[in-house]
């Protein structure tokens, strides 16, 4: 008999994605695992037990004082997982909206100084505490929406000090609540201003000294870098990675975003986890990133808030055999705060299948950001789950907007409703 603190039951059905290798490729994209009239029993913040409710009472006895929650229908699934954001910023860029609408594009307004140099500026003045209590109301909408893990980049810095300050905010958000944030270094967002015309200097002392200084505080996971035309060439873009691997920070890469400059062709060839964008992506380096086993992050509505053309080219990579996840890219400039916006997109402009879509949302985005573990339903994982009152798992690709979910567990426990 399982003993289990906490008993949910009167759910329709459930997503688990317990099926598969890890990541899912290929066909594999598509195999939700549905169980239909599930069960689950969690003890000490894990699944203990899943399974159809018809197996419960044989399988499972309740603790004494523990806790059972009876929904009135409802899909059950795991915890979503978003796999790329730049949560920690200072101020806003609303004003630059209505530049873009009227024929500026994001590379124009960052080239004078607006955009990503803006941010930059901000939070290079912000205060430690205001960093963090405006991350954290973001963070806080994030959960209820039904994120329970996500990626989070510094890169608004862009020196060690400043690097370190959003670094440190990330590591108390972690802290703040029980949802697992994986803290990424990107040091290597732009040449800074200061810079400008000495960029082999920034670049050497991103590798000599950032990197090193990072990795030695145990302060980041990944190592990313911003590999585009007018940021950082592809040359530079592999020493960096490289650097960032030998002290021990995985790597991560912004590639083929805006053209088509060598970032996957990079990320193939340093075995990066992720390569993230790929909106230029071309047919060869899809191959590279195929063969390479590198997990292509899609950010379908970083396109649309740029109001760039072309759209996340999440059919071809799927067809193509590139493991896909998703990301929100919460940023300035994309400001979206949870997952399911981004899946309907992925769905619409990127054109995965719903069920592909939720994959990438879940157990792949988990293994893009390193927490294997995480995005499934399964006995010993971690109990986060989300409940949606929705009539099946493909609605949330379906529906443009979906309904937030009426309930979030993270570890087990219940998110209060704000
Ligand atoms: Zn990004």
């Amino acid at each position: 008999m399982v003993r289990a603190d906490t008993i949910l039951t009167g759910l329709d059905v459930a997503a688990t994605l317990a099926e598969g290798d890890l990541p899912r490729r290929g066909k594999e994209m598509g195999e939700l695992s549905l169980l239909e009239h599930p069960a689950v029993a969690i003890s000490e913040g894990r699944i203990a037990w899943i399974g159809p409710r018809s197996r419960l009472r044989r399988e499972v006895t309740l603790r004494k004082g523990g806790k059972r929650r009876e929904f009135s229908g409802g899909t059950l699934l795991p915890g979503l997982i978003d796999a790329h954001t730049h949560l920690v910023f200072a101020g806003d860029r609303s004003g630059e909206v209505g530049r873009k609408i009227l024929g500026e594009s994001y590379l124009d307004i960052a080239r004078i100084g607006g955009g990503l140099f803006r941010t930059v500026r901000e939070t290079r003045k912000a205060s430690e505490a205001t960093l963090y209590r405006d991350a954290l109301a973001r963070l806080h909408r994030l959960l209820r929406w039904g994120t329970t893990s996500l990626e989070a980049k510094s890169g608004y810095g862009l020196n060690l000090a400043s690097e370190l300050k959003i670094l440190r905010v990330i590591r108390k958000l972690a802290g703040a609540t029980p949802a697992q944030i994986v803290p990424t270094f990107l040091g290597a967002h732009a040449i800074p201003p200061e810079h400008e015309k000495s960029r082999e200097a920034y670049v050497n002392d991103l590798v000599r000294h950032q990197i090193p200084a990072v990795a030695q505080q145990g302060i980041a996971r990944f190592c990313d870098v911003f590999c585009e035309e007018g940021f950082f060439t592809a040359e530079e873009s592999r020493w960096i990675l490289v650097a960032g691997k030998a002290a021990g920070l995985a790597a991560k890469i912004h590639a083929d975003e805006f053209s088509s400059g060598g970032g996957s062709a990079v990320a193939a060839e340093v075995r990066a986890v992720s390569a993230d964008h790929l909106l230029a992506v071309s047919e060869t380096d899809i191959g590279q990133l195929a063969r390479a086993g590198v997990i292509g992050v899609l950010l379908p509505l970083t396109p649309f808030a740029s109001l760039a053309p072309g759209r996340s080219k999440g059919r071809e990579l799927v067809d193509a055999g590139v493991p896909v996840a998703l990301g929100s890219d919460l940023c300035p400039n994309s400001w979206v705060e949870g997952m399911p916006l981004v899946i309907s997109h992925a769905v619409y402009s990127g054109h995965l299948t719903p069920a592909e879509a939720l994959t990438a949302a879940t157990v792949n985005a988990a293994v893009a950001i390193g927490l294997p573990e995480a995005g499934r339903l399964v006995p010993g994982a971690r109990a986060d789950l989300t409940v949606f009152d929705l009539p099946g798992p493909e609605h949330l690709g379906y529906r443009l907007t979906a309904p937030p979910p009426t309930e979030v567990f993270l570890a087990g426990q219940s998110l209060p409703h704000a």
